[in-house]
């Protein structure tokens, strides 16, 4: 169980060296966070015996019951909050997370702001951008990104960079270069983008952060 989670991880880690060298990149340059929704704390453990610090999750109550424990028992765990936001749930996100990939809309803002205020607690956040423009996807519109910007950094809240998660089913290497694009022109630093059918291919478009889970724990139920 334990070598098998070493091994994947090893082979996440090679494909991730092996795409920052034809990019040009510094595999520095790139974190892996390790999506473990849906996972027990027994099927995390194994990930963070072989060395993995940085997970992300996707609810915040199911996080709230596993990851307390395991960073109890871990150092130097990194939890990152991909999932879509509650504005009622942004007191219990700024507590547990360790940055939020999530902030789509103005109401967010406001509430994460007056949960970091409230905690003494700045929170860096991604912006989620609608970058397919679906109609029932989360995310910012592409229109309204610059604007959501403005009222965050007016908020004091700490932007990481943009997030994305491309539509299902078509090749998506033109959104990765249009996430890159829109962080260039707004001035930020991360993209958040690639999962595991096409991680390398967001690296190579500039992804700062990748989402693995599948890669990582196998399939989900
Ligand atoms: C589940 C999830 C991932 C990981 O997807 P895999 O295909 O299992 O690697 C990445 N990002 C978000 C936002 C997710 O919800």
């Amino acid at each position: 169980m334990s070598t098998n989670a070493a091994q994947l991880l090893n082979n996440v880690q090679a494909h991730i060296a092996k795409a920052c060298k034809i990019a040009r990149r510094e595999g520095e340059e790139v974190t892996l966070i390790a999506i473990s929704k849906t996972h027990t704390a027994e099927d995390i453990t194994p990930l963070l015996d072989a060395g993995q610090r940085v997970f992300g999750e996707n609810r915040v109550q199911e996080a709230q019951g596993k990851w307390p424990s395991l960073k109890e028992q871990y150092a130097g765990v990194e939890l990152h909050l991909v999932g879509q936001l509650q504005s009622n749930k942004a007191d219990e996100a700024v507590a547990l997370f360790d940055c939020i990939h999530s902030l789509d809309r103005p109401s967010l803002v406001t509430a994460l702001a007056r949960a970091m205020d409230k905690a003494g607690r700045r929170v860096p956040c991604f912006i989620q951008v609608n970058i397919g423009a679906e109609e029932q996807k989360g995310g910012c519109a592409i229109a309204d990104v610059s604007a959501l910007i403005e009222q965050a950094r007016a908020a004091n809240i700490p932007l990481a960079g943009l997030m994305c998660v491309p539509p299902l089913g078509i090749e998506a290497a033109p959104f990765f270069a249009l996430l890159d694009k829109l962080a260039r022109d707004n001035g930020l630093e991360g993209r958040s983008m690639g999962m595991s059918g096409d991680y390398e291919t967001a690296i190579m478009l500039g992804a700062t952060h990748i989402r693995v889970g599948t890669a990582l724990f196998g399939a989900r139920d």
